[in-house]
């Protein structure tokens, strides 16, 4: 029953606790004392019981970097003894990246996680986040949901499925290539959704310490250069998420850029090639422009969002494996995130 659990509600910024300033909305401290005046509905029946922790100072979440993921996660695995589920209330902007990381950190958390926040502030006439905390306050009580998800709008989402795909709008993230795991209406109906993998070697339960490494995002597009790629490259890129075209292509007739690409994943860089569009996945060798990518070596990122993609290398590499594991494991589901070769 949720009124026997406690739930540990950790503030790391965002919308959400915001207040006005000269120069825009700003994170804003304190907001145990905003809800004790805004949301006195928070202690109603039904709700879970909560505590509070608040990371000092708020943060805009534009300003999270992948050591904050580290951070958050190792939070979360010292308290998860003490509480029956976690909310964690973050910023829009990279709440998408931030879910996806710890779908691949807190993978022996065993208690629910979800993240959740607001596209208009508590203090803030029509604010969302009265909705959305209730829901991910109900959510995180109910041991059914023992994964990372997100809460938002009217959408219980898996997290490393998740995109923000309205900047403005109540119901701002959506799960293109994934079924919501609850649609959250009158009542909250939960979907049958494939169940999380197995997690794989058993020290992969454990925290994972922050180690730095360097993942650039690079969207193909057109008239796109070799030297652009090469300068990413020489600048120490250890891993590339290739935003490619529909199903996985990129201007194959630019011959110099195919080799600057090749030269690098023999170097030990991993490409992993996601694709433009929201919806649908890559399957590189439906074309001769995408067969000419996994020729040189690039591996298929299938559905994989790129935010799931660059959260999931980043842990990987985290784990000090080769490239040629990490270029493996970037094909496998290993937390829910893809769903390998939909058409074999
Ligand atoms: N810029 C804000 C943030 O990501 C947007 C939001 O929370 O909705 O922190």
């Amino acid at each position: 029953m949720s009124g026997t659990k406690c739930i540990c509600v950790i503030y790391t910024g965002g919308t959400l606790g915001m207040v006005r300033s000269a120069r825009g909305y700003i994170p804003a401290p304190d907001l145990g004392g905003l809800l004790r005046t805004r949301m006195p509905q928070l202690r109603a029946e039904g709700i879970p019981r909560y505590e509070l922790v608040e990371i000092n100072p708020p943060i805009d979440s534009a300003n999270v970097t992948p050591e904050f993921w580290y951070d958050l996660a190792a939070r979360v695995c010292a308290l998860v003894p003490h509480y029956d589920g976690f909310v964690i209330v973050h910023g829009t902007d990279t709440l998408a990246y931030t879910a996806s990381a710890l779908s691949f950190l807190l993978a022996g958390a065993a208690k629910p996680v979800v993240l959740t926040g607001a596209q208009i502030p508590l203090v803030e006439l029509r604010s969302d986040a009265h909705a959305n905390l209730e829901a991910a306050l109900i959510v995180a009580a109910r041991a059914a949901t023992s994964e990372v998800t997100v809460v938002f709008g009217r959408r219980l989402l898996r997290a490393n499925r998740t995109i923000k795909t309205d900047s403005t709008a109540l119901d701002a993230f959506d799960s293109p290539s994934f079924s919501p795991l609850a649609d959250l209406g009158s009542y909250i109906q939960f979907h049958d959704v494939p169940k999380l993998p197995p997690v794989g070697p058993v020290e992969w339960l454990e925290p994972l310490a922050y180690r730095p490494s360097t993942i650039v995002v690079l969207p193909i597009f057109p008239g796109i250069h070799a030297d652009m790629v090469k300068g990413v490259v020489d600048a120490g890129a250890q891993g590339l998420i290739l935003e490619c075209y529909g199903r996985g292509t990129a201007p194959d007739c630019n011959e110099a850029l195919i080799h600057v690409l090749g030269e690098a994943i023999d170097g030990g860089v991993v490409a992993v090639a996601v694709s433009q569009c929201l919806d649908g996945h890559v399957a590189l060798g439906t074309y001769a422009a995408g067969s000419a990518l996994a020729e040189c070596g690039v591996v298929s990122g299938f559905d994989l969002t790129r935010e799931a993609a660059f959260a999931k290398m980043h842990t990987l590499f985290a784990r000090e494996l080769g490239s040629r594991e990490i270029a493996e494991k970037m094909q496998q589901n290993l937390r829910g995130e893809l769903t390998p070769d939909p058409e074999p």
